[in-house]
């Protein structure tokens, strides 16, 4: 197996923001449609779909639900359930991570 480079580290030069959209709906994490979408979601793919191969040998819980396409770029499909992925912390970091460098969310 070849080593994995080292993560990007991206430098967030002081005074330049990434650019960002605007969240349509700060609350939506909040809200009742969501909270419930996600606990039947997370009882239907119990597993992390693991996209990026972080951990190809285990079987991890997923623990959280995160949006394949953005919210913010498309709240539309913001509870649409073949919008959803179920990841596990660490992979929902790293996911998070690239589309922030993608300049997505
Ligand atoms: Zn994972």
């Amino acid at each position: 197996m070849p080593r994995m480079p080292k993560t990007f580290k991206p430098n967030v030069a002081k005074g330049r923001s990434v650019k960002r959209f605007k969240d349509p709906d700060p609350n939506f994490y909040k809200k009742a449609a969501w909270l419930k979408l996600r606990r039947v979601f997370l009882a239907h793919y119990p597993l992390c779909a693991d996209p990026m191969g972080n951990h190809p040998d285990q079987v991890v819980e997923a623990q959280e639900v995160h949006h394949l396409k953005p919210r913010v770029e498309r709240p539309d499909l913001a509870l649409d359930w073949n919008n959803l992925q179920g990841l596990c912390k660490s992979c929902h970091s790293k996911e998070t991570r690239r589309e922030q460098l993608e300049g997505r969310t």
